[in-house]
């Protein structure tokens, strides 16, 4: 990292859904300025991504430092960025990309080509799937290819003669191509929100199997049609289903739900349950206040929930819910995991997990 040229701007990119810029970097000065960093964003309106520009630091320190993708709501990529290089030669990207990627390190697990997921950088992907072959032979040709353990390359284009050349950290990124999951829509899933939940499921736990086993027992608030008891379900976990509206027939086919047409707010299990998964269109405060009351009674050992967020101020409104929830949990909050993250399914929304530390 030493031969840099040191007007080249070292900056932390944030990949974000359209239009979340704003709270996305309000999140990223709040987080930096936790770990005693100082530096400016650019966020330009529905760009899609957000750049942190620390004013005295490398951004790879910021990792060091304990920068966790883990706790950003809002980024759904944490890459350590050099550029944007601009006016690259149209004859050759790929030599001053790959010599752009020799400062940020030797060796690379993988190299991601990627745009920001907005419709206007839709139009890259064409130049981009051109590109990805040469390039592919370049990387493997150059040296660069290392093992899973090394940091992952990211070429970030912002348009077919100007990128960002960064990297990810292994254990402190997301493993997929810009970010996103792709998930193949279920045969059979009531509705498209069933990938909001198989995101979460990938998002949030560490060990999927043991957390989802067949037996488990859950309750699924505001349930209708069924995408998220349709997970559920897959998992061989028994759920009672609760909305007034109409459930998919099938899943009641299963022998595995039961469906009670009532209010979600006044609905207790008779026993404690192993999951609490909500998708209630509410007001969030109203729904935080509830997951609060279900964990802190011990009626479910982990939730997952979705919070949608109104028109203004939104990043204000998840961090009054999280308060609504730790301040419920009072002084037990160190027996739970506690996150929040904007999915890619899920859209003026963001999803919530919490959990019990098994003793
Ligand atoms: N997760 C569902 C799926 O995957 O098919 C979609 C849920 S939909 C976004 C929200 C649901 O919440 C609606 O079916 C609505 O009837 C239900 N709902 C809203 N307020 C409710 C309440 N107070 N009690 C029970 N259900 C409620």
């Amino acid at each position: 990292m030493n031969t840099l040229n040191t007007d080249i701007p070292r900056s932390v990119l944030l990949y974000c859904r359209g239009g979340f810029e704003k709270e996305c970097a309000a999140e990223i000065l709040e987080r930096t300025g936790e770990l005693g960093v100082s530096g400016y964003v650019k966020a330009k309106p529905d760009s899609g991504f957000v750049a942190f520009i620390p004013h005295a630091t490398e951004a790879v320190s910021l990792h060091d430092r304990g920068l966790r993708l883990k706790d950003l709501i809002f980024a759904r990529q944490l890459v350590f960025a050099l550029g944007p290089f601009t006016e690259l030669p149209v004859a050759d990207r790929t030599q001053p990309l790959l010599q752009a990627a020799r400062h940020l390190g030797d060796r690379f697990s993988e190299a991601f080509l990627e745009t920001a997921d907005t419709n206007g950088a839709k139009s890259l992907a064409v130049f981009l799937r051109k590109f990805a072959a040469p390039f592919d032979r370049a990387f493997k040709d150059s040296g660069l290819l290392g093992s899973p353990s090394d940091p992952r390359l990211h070429l970030f284009f912002l348009s077919s003669i100007a990128a960002y050349v960064g990297i990810s950290i292994p254990g402190n990124s997301c493993p997929w191509l810009m970010g996103i999951p792709r998930l193949k829509f279920p045969r059979g899933a009531p509705s498209r929100s069933t990938l909001k939940l198989e995101e979460a499921f990938l998002t949030f736990l560490d060990d999927p199997k043991e957390s989802l086993s067949p037996g488990m027992t859950a309750v699924d608030l505001g349930a209708a049609p069924g995408g998220w008891t349709f997970q559920l379900v897959k998992h061989h976990i028994k759920v009672t289903a609760v909305d007034n509206g109409k459930l998919e027939p099938a899943l009641l086919d299963t022998g595995l739900v039961e469906h009670l047409r009532m209010d979600a707010f006044r609905y207790r299990p008779p026993k404690p349950v192993d999951w609490l998964v909500c998708d209630v269109v509410e007001q969030p405060a109203r729904i935080a206040a509830l997951i609060g009351e279900w964990t802190a009674l011990g009626l479910c050992r982990r939730a997952i929930f979705n919070l949608k967020l109104p028109m203004n101020k939104r990043y204000e409104e998840v961090k009054r819910c999280r308060e609504i929830i730790e301040a419920r949990l009072g002084r037990t909050l160190n027996d739970y995991s506690l996150a929040f993250k904007q999915l890619y399914h899920d859209r003026a929304e963001i999803t919530g997990y919490i959990s019990r530390h098994i003793r």
